[in-house]
């Protein structure tokens, strides 16, 4: 079946990115389309997190050619806070604490920022609490969590969950959820991805960036790609992520050095 390409939400074409004086993306590729679930699995060291954070636009990040188109947008040329504003979300492997600033504020104004670019009303403290308690439902979090600085002092699972409450606020078009899994016991990784699997809709698209196959055993990708040195050097289905957990990453070697 040929999809059409209005379908496309995210189009990442022969990236090549570096940080400091190195090079760590050497041409990757990738296409996201609505209703789909995407992971990229790798080894430690292969490149995700700097994919991530290229997307987002971390200024360390550097791209030094290629492109990503969002929503037939070039994403490059937008600041992070516009792609967030748009709906690129990124859940950090190891989200920020911030003391100080109360979460339900933090919230809000993100929240609203979004909202704003939708062309939706702006949301006042009453409204907004509304809103959160719905959405605290998602992750099974406690409204205690919604007065306590962001981040500060959460233990891993509840921060992981104070990420994915942040996606179903903003209603993203994509989602990058960068090692949401890592640190998270069997319990807090099933809130997790429930919420995540909740969070999925025909018209949004998911990326699970991974080690591990655990994860993918909760929330079922429809494609599996396996990263390596900065590239892409394999999808599959979700049978792959099971091949990978019997196999391990060792095949890649052999597979890097025959492409070499
Ligand atoms: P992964 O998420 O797959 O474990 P990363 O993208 O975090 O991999 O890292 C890929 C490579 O880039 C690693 O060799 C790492 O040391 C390097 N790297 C990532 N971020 C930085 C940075 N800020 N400064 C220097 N090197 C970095
Ligand atoms: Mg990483």
């Amino acid at each position: 079946m040929i999809r059409s390409d209005s379908s496309l939400i995210l189009e990442i074409h022969d990236l090549h990115a570096r940080v400091e004086d190195q090079e760590i993306l050497h041409g990757l590729n990738l296409k996201i389309r609505e209703g789909e679930i995407h992971a990229i699995m790798g080894r430690n060291g292969s490149g995700k997190s700097t994919l991530a954070k290229v997307i987002a636009g971390h200024p360390s990040y550097i791209v030094t050619s290629g492109k990503v188109v969002f929503q037939g947008r070039n994403l490059l040329d937008l600041e992070p806070e516009e792609r967030a504003r748009s709906g690129v979300f990124l859940g950090f492997q190891y989200p920020v604490e911030i003391p100080g600033v109360s979460n339900l504020e933090f919230l809000r104004v993100a929240t609203n920022a979004r909202r704003e670019h939708l062309g939706h009303e702006e949301l006042d403290t009453f409204a907004f609490e509304d809103l959160v308690r719905d959405k605290l439902k998602v992750v099974q979090m406690d409204p205690a969590f919604l007065e306590r600085s962001v981040n500060e002092g959460f233990s891993g699972g509840e921060k992981k969950r104070n990420e994915i409450l942040q996606m179903a606020l903003l209603e993203p078009m994509v989602s990058i959820l960068d090692e949401t899994d890592s640190g998270l016991d069997i319990d807090a990784l099933r809130v997790v991805a429930s919420g995540v699997n909740q969070l999925a809709r025909p018209d949004n698209a998911t990326l699970l960036i991974t080690h591990y196959q655990r994860l993918l055993n909760e929330i079922t990708p429809d494609f599996v790609h396996v990263m390596a040195a900065g590239r892409i050097l394999r999808t599959g289905g979700s049978e792959l992520a099971l091949e990978l957990e019997k196999s391990g990453y060792d095949w890649i070697d052999q597979a890097s050095e025959m492409r070499d």
